[in-house]
């Protein structure tokens, strides 16, 4: 039986898939890429961007056509609990609805299903753990996901997160111990820890997120640690030393600012304000001067003023960034920002993001060209665009593409860096 999967938004959802096709695998099913073979067509949802229902709805339009009788169609994720009866109000072809906290339940839900019985949306949250339901994990490549703190108790005015994900759950550090082991026993070197608000994690058995680090840090085939979304206040010396302390963690550190300005944080409900991230920048720093530091923003969120702008655009400035994402303000129905009274005109949003990105954009160049020369060590993941060529990623997660043979891929490779551009680098293979 084949079972294709979409998958769309964060690394967090790119997780989830992996364990609902570990999951399913116990019902006998098998991947496929093409949905037209599929028993299953499972779409697994984000909440986040603008329009996230709209963009569901148009893809199920284009996969009913591949729906046979017996095909089952199931949409997971966080659309599922915002909107999960709507949803099967409107998409008739949807057989099973399920939300983000109970995908544990759908080897039940499906050997129960039977259409003419109702269909069915599960969107509560439920008081088990999922992970104690799933079964063991697979890595399936060089690079594999972790999540070990899910939910967020932060309540940003603009995010639907805490509707979706519901409140913050840390596992613990015996059960992340035991899936990090699994991962590196079933071919992991590279495990990215994955939380809402990783650095945020409060289980039991170790004090905080730093103290996981430097737990997992000690299994043997395990080379590099990762770890994302943090929030700048949460963050703390102990994670913050790991990056001196532990050669296995990553030099890299995303850290979300959002806004420059102190009047757009406090309208934002984020707990920090920009002096603040400045200091935890520069500690990150001190104890690793080389570290790339990544952020998140919003431009036009309500009530955002040309001076709250520049105030962005000089923290930016100031903190010089390797990489970066950044967005137009969308009101998410549900949330207080949706309904602020001060929005912003879409021409200015428009305008600001340009000059934000023009200014981000060179400042990932001038990171980038600033490796052409060194050697670093790169871990392989994937073929490249062109034939002969296969790529991954530097400790500063710099896309790299090398010619060299694809039975490099899974391997960590010295390359001598020879050329960069905005988004990546070429390099030439030293030593395998
Ligand atoms: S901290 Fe992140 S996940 Fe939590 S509410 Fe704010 S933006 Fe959303």
């Amino acid at each position: 039986m084949k079972l294709y999967i979409k998958t769309f938004g964060c690394q967090m959802n790119m997780y989830d898939s992996a364990r609902i096709r570990d999951t399913l695998a116990i019902l006998g099913y098998t991947e496929t890429d093409s949905p037209e073979e599929a028993d299953i067509i499972l779409l697994n949802t984000c909440h986040i961007r603008e329009k996230a229902s709209e963009k569901l709805f148009s893809e199920i339009g284009r996969l009913v056509k591949f729906k046979k009788e017996h095909t089952l169609m199931i949409v997971a994720g966080c659309v599922v609990q915002a909107d999960g009866e709507e949803l099967l109000k409107r998409a008739h072809a949807v057989d099973i609805a399920v939300g983000p906290q109970s995908y544990h339940k759908l080897p039940e839900l499906i050997t129960k299903y039977n259409r003419k019985k109702g269909r069915i949306a599960v969107t509560d949250f439920p008081a088990e753990s999922k992970f104690d339901y799933l079964p063991p994990i697979q890595a399936i490549g060089a690079s594999a996901f972790l999540a070990v703190q899910e939910g967020c108790d932060h309540f940003c005015s603009y995010c639907v997160v805490p509707y979706t994900r519901g409140c913050e759950y840390s596992r613990s550090a015996t059960e992340i111990m035991d899936e990090a082991r699994q991962l590196v026993k079933t071919g992991a070197k590279e495990i990215m820890l994955l939380g809402q608000n990783v650095n945020g994690w409060h289980g039991e058995g170790a004090r905080d997120l730093g103290d996981i680090i430097r737990m997992i840090a000690d299994i043997d085939g395990l080379e590099r640690i990762r770890y994302t979304t943090s929030y700048p206040s949460e963050m703390t010396e102990n994670i913050i030393t790991a990056h001196r302390d532990v050669p296995k963690l990553m030099p890299y550190i995303h850290l979300p600012i959002q806004s420059g300005s102190n009047a757009v944080l406090k309208a934002m409900n984020r707990q920090y304000d920009r002096d603040g991230y400045l200091r935890i920048s520069e500690r990150f720093r001190a104890v690793r001067p080389d570290i790339a530091i990544s952020s998140d923003f919003i431009v036009g969120f309500p009530g955002e003023t040309d001076k709250d702008f520049e105030d962005t655009l000089d923290l930016v400035q100031r903190v010089g960034y390797a990489s970066s994402f950044s967005f137009k303000f969308s009101a998410r129905p549900g949330t207080p920002a949706s309904i602020m009274k001060n929005q912003i005109r879409e021409e200015v949003k428009t305008e600001r993001l340009i000059r934000l990105q023009d200014l981000l954009l060179s400042q990932q160049k001038q990171f980038n060209v600033n490796t052409v020369g060194k050697e670093l060590d790169i871990l392989l993941i994937e073929n490249g665009k062109e034939k002969g060529q296969i790529s991954g990623y530097t400790p500063y997660l710099q896309n790299t593409h090398i010619a060299a043979d694809e039975s490099l891929l899974g391997q960590i490779v010295r390359v001598k860096i020879e050329s960069a551009t905005a988004t990546s680098l070429g390099g030439r293979l030293v030593k395998a």
